[in-house]
């Protein structure tokens, strides 16, 4: 049976707290596939406005570059305004009916999720797999949902670091994968 991993974000930009998540999802998974998804608008951060889409897929080509099983799934955007996963589960459940489907978040989500649009639907087609953050205790499943949590290794990066550091000034390159970060002073993001 095929295990996809579905991991949903604003990759606002793309770092390596993201790759971390898909790796120890694959390896602690075995998933076959995994998609990530770049949210068009977060329903979470209603008041901010995301760097263009491009913008954002370009980061994410060059952060995922070379590793063929990560592929980017363009929905989100494509349907435009605000994104909620219970449109991308819908579509995943309709297009790979045969398939166990993992929906990735960071520990930092856990707590909301009973507030997800459609939630007990949500909870019925995809198993939540969470991946611990820094800060984040170990946590019960809130209902309806099910699922799992990762051992990974909790790594404090985020993106909303990233776009402080660059407005004022200070390096990025530990933080995102080589290619990002040269694309991010080349093309004068989040300045
Ligand atoms: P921001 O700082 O702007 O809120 P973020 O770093 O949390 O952004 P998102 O694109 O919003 O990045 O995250 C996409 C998904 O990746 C979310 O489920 C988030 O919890 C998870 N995630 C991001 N960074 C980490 C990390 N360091 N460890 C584990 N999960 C992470």
């Amino acid at each position: 049976m095929e295990r996809i991993g579905i991991f949903g974000g604003s990759f606002d930009p793309v770092h390596l707290g993201h790759r971390l998540v898909t790796q120890a999802a694959r390896e602690e998974l075995d998933l076959t596939r995994l998609f990530f998804i770049p949210a068009a608008q977060s329903p979470f951060k209603p008041d901010t406005r995301p760097t263009p889409a491009q913008e954002r897929l370009r980061l994410l080509r060059l952060a995922l570059a070379g590793k063929s099983w990560c592929e980017i799934d363009e929905q989100e955007i494509s349907r435009g305004g605000v994104s909620f996963t219970i449109d991308t589960a819908r579509d995943y459940a309709r297009r790979f009916p045969a398939a166990q489907l993992f929906y990735l978040i960071g520990a930092d989500h856990l707590p909301q999720l009973p507030e997800w649009r459609a939630a007990e639907e949500l909870a019925r087609l995809v198993e939540f797999v969470v991946i611990p953050r820094p800060g984040q205790a170990e946590a019960p499943f809130p209902a309806p949902f099910r699922g799992r949590w990762l051992a990974g290794f909790p790594l404090r990066v985020s993106s909303s670091q990233i776009r402080e550091r660059v407005k004022v000034g200070l390096p990025i390159d530990h933080l995102v994968p080589g290619p990002v970060a040269e694309a991010i002073r080349n093309y004068r993001l989040y300045l």
